[in-house]
Formats: structure tokens, C-alpha cells, sequence
């Protein structure tokens, strides 16, 4: 066991610093205010090798590692927290699912455009009535022809406004076996993008509509059964936002770190009241302690596919760690921290979001829940003969 960066990841992470340092601190506070996709941080993250970290240079990636990828994570989000959003997106989200099961033609297509930071594309996974319990989606996929109708409604896709892809979980038929993934590009017949709505993170995101949306076959990702290879796809995911939850509970942190050496009130700095000390204490060591098992699933993950119930563990971990240190941190800073002069208040709002998507805390608790008793708990409501 080595709890140390290797001499390559230090150089890595001291090289994307100072990227970020230099091309993307000085506009960081105007952009977190920005719901739009910075497609200009997209081409310059394209351009410094940080979109596609972990795909196969034969998909235009680096080949490297997810480690890789959470070391840039960390290293965006320390200068510019919603520039963090970027490298999710090139390394971590539907991109990955398109490069894993997408077909050659589907990759030369568009992976090209998305990786360029020219292209965005957005996950219609959420519906009105399927939220944690997302296998009870009703978006339905129906062979028409050589073609495919898709028919149905997704709501909370992040970068929806913006994106001119799709990747939407469908239904081919019924049950968990019955679903499935196809692309849906915008403007095809019948898919209709609602007004956006704005969350507390800042961002908006649009419904999405599909009455009898017509797509070549050739758009289909993932047929009937590719349900649990989403999912496997989806713990990735999870690292991702893992990592940008606790890379902005510590953006927060250091800046309240900076303000209690600097801030004087009674004539010391705060950082002699011993009420304050403690509080640094603890964050430091939810912080730490988060930060191991993010690492622990991103390592144990690079030699295989992330293991569900380490991922779990640390999202969890992360997500708690990230939002009460960003919370925390607007309380040493008073008045300050929660002015929108600095980026601590972004940091709390955008931290409390992840602690519900991706799987929440009480869903990622649930699977915790199992590994403990090494058993399933169906978390449906049972028939009533079938409790009898
Ligand atoms: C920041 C953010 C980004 C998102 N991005 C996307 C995206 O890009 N694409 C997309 O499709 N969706 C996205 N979502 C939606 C997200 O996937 C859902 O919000 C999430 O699955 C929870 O569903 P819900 O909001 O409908 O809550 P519900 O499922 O209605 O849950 C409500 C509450 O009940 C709890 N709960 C539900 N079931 C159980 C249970 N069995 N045991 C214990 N507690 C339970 C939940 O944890 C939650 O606290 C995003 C959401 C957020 C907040």
C-alpha cells in the first residue's frame, strides 16, 4: 500500500495546476454565475489533453488512468470550481458509455466533435416518475421500419440547453431487461426541448419531450438488456462527481483558510480563536478521509471495473464531506462567505446537488446497506399476497 502520487501523477497535476492557474482562474467567479456550458473552457481543456483522459487514443483519448482524471478534477476545481464540470463531462459522464458501447460508426461521428469541447452531451435518464427508482422508466423505443419511435419525457438532464446529443434511456420492453440506450440528437422529428428551469446550483436544464421521435436504427447504443452495462458505466460516474463534490468542499475550505489568517476581529486573526481551530480540525479530517476512499475506488477501479460498493462508500463519503465543509467554511467566513463576492457560496449550493443525483446519499446508503448484510433489499412495495 502507498498513499503517495506517483512521480508521473505529481508532474501531471503540477502541469494541469498551472493550466488552470493561468487560463482559467482569472474568470472563475463570473463563470460559476454562468448557467451556459463554457464550450471555452471545453476547447481549451481540449487543447491541454484533458478531454478524454480515460478513453483509448484510438477514440481520441489519452489512454491514461481515472486516477488521471481525478487528479485534473482536483486541480481545475482548485482554481476555477466550475470549470470541474468540463473534465466531468470529458472523462466521466455519458461520453464514457458512447466510447465503452457506442459502435465504430457512432464513435467516428461524433466523439471527434465532443472531445474538441466543440459538442455537448446530455443524459435523459430522470423522469417525472422514475427518479431513484430509474428502472421504473416509461420512455419507450419501438421498431419502426429500420427506424426507431421513441416516446416518452426526461426531466433534470444537466447541460440540456446547451447539448446537441442525447443519450436517453429507453425502453425496448418491459421489465429490467427490456431496457436500453439510444442517441437522440436535437432537432430530430418529434423531440422537443422545453423552456429551461433554473436549479439552486445555478444551472438550467430543459424537459425533454419525444412524441413519436423518429431515429435511424443506426442511433441505437445500447438494446434490450444493456441496463446493468449503463450501470456499470454509471459507477464511473459516480467517481466523477465524487470528486468534484469533495474538490469543491476543499476550494471552500481553502479559501476560508486564507481568510482566517488574514480576517483580525477582537485584534487576532481568527485563526487563534480555538472555536475556529476545531472546526478546521474537523474538516480536515472529513476531508482526508474522503479523499482516501475516492482514491481507494478510482485505484481499485483502473485495475477493473469500479467496485459498486466502493464507489458507493465514497460517493457518499465525498458528497457529505464536500457540502458540510462548503457550509462550514461560509460560517468562518460570516458575511463574506455568503456574499457572492467569493466562490464559497457556489461551492455549498453546487455541492448540495450531488448529495441527489447520481444516486443519492439514502440510495448509495441503501447499497451500503447491502454489502453489510451481504443480502438484497428489494426496495419495492410487495404485493399483498405475496407478503402473506
Ligand atoms: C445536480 C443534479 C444533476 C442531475 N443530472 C441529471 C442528468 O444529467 N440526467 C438525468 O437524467 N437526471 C439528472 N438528475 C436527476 C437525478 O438523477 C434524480 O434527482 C435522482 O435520481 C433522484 O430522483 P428524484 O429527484 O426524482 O428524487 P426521488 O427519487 O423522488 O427521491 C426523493 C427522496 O427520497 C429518497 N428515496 C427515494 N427512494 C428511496 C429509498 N428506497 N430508500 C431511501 N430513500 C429513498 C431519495 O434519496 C430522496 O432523498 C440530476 C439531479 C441533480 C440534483
Amino acid at each position: 500500500m502507498n498513499f503517495e502520487f506517483t512521480e508521473e501523477q505529481r508532474l501531471f497535476a503540477h502541469q494541469v495546476r498551472r493550466f488552470a492557474q493561468e487560463k482559467l482562474a482569472p474568470d472563475a467567479l463570473e463563470r460559476a454565475h454562468d448557467p451556459r456550458f463554457p464550450f471555452e473552457v471545453a476547447e481549451l481543456m481540449s487543447a491541454q489533453g484533458l478531454m478524454g483522459i480515460t478513453l483509448s487514443e484510438p477514440d481520441g483519448g489519452q489512454g491514461g488512468t481515472l486516477m488521471d482524471a481525478i487528479i485534473a478534477i482536483e486541480q481545475v476545481a482548485s482554481a476555477c470550481p466550475r470549470s470541474a464540470d468540463v473534465v466531468q463531462f470529458g472523462n466521466f459522464g455519458p461520453i464514457r458509455t458512447l466510447a465503452e458501447y457506442g459502435t465504430a460508426a457512432q464513435k467516428v461521428r461524433w466523439l471527434p466533435e465532443l472531445l474538441g469541447g466543440r459538442m455537448v452531451l446530455s443524459l435523459g435518464m430522470s423522469e417525472p416518475d422514475a427518479g431513484s427508482a430509474v428502472t421504473d422508466l416509461k420512455t419507450s423505443a419501438k421498431p419502426d421500419g429500420s427506424a426507431y419511435l421513441i416516446n416518452g419525457t426526461k426531466v433534470f438532464s444537466t447541460f440540456s440547453p446547451d447539448a446537441t446529443l442525447f443519450l436517453v434511456y429507453a425502453r425496448y420492453g418491459p421489465g429490467l431487461g427490456g431496457i436500453g440506450s439510444v442517441i437522440v440528437e436535437r432537432g430530430a422529428p418529434g423531440f422537443s426541448i422545453g423552456a429551461p428551469s433554473s436549479f439552486m446550483s445555478g444551472e438550467e436544464w430543459c424537459e425533454l419531450h419525444f412524441e413519436n421521435c423518429r431515429i435511424p436504427a443506426e442511433n441505437v447504443l445500447l438494446g434490450p438488456g444493456g441496463f446493468k452495462k449503463q450501470m456499470e458505466s454509471f459507477n464511473v460516474e459516480r467517481l466523477g462527481n465524487a470528486a468534484r463534490a469533495l474538490a469543491l468542499g476543499r476550494h471552500a475550505y481553502d479559501a476560508a483558510r486564507a481568510h482566517a489568517k488574514s480576517r483580525e476581529q477582537f485584534g487576532r486573526p481568527l485563526c487563534e480563536f480555538q472555536g475556529l481551530q476545531w472546526k478546521f480540525a474537523d474538516m480536515a479530517i472529513k476531508l482526508e478521509a474522503a479523499q482516501l476512499l475516492l482514491y481507494r475506488a478510482a485505484a481499485n477501479a483502473d485495475r477493473g471495473l469500479p467496485s459498486a460498493y466502493e464507489t458507493a462508500v465514497a460517493k457518499a463519503a465525498c458528497n457529505q464531506t464536500g457540502f458540510e465543509v462548503a457550509n462550514e467554511s461560509i460560517q468562518i467566513m460570516g458575511a463574506l462567505g455568503y456574499s457572492r463576492e467569493t466562490l464559497v457560496e457556489y461551492c455549498m449550493r453546487r455541492t448540495r446537488g450531488w448529495m441527489i443525483a447520481g444516486g443519492s446519499i439514502e440510495m448509495l446508503k441503501n447499497r451500503i446497506a447491502e454489502h453489510v448484510f451481504d443480502r438484497r433489499f428489494d426496495q419495492r412495495k410487495r404485493h399483498a399476497d405475496a407478503a402473506e
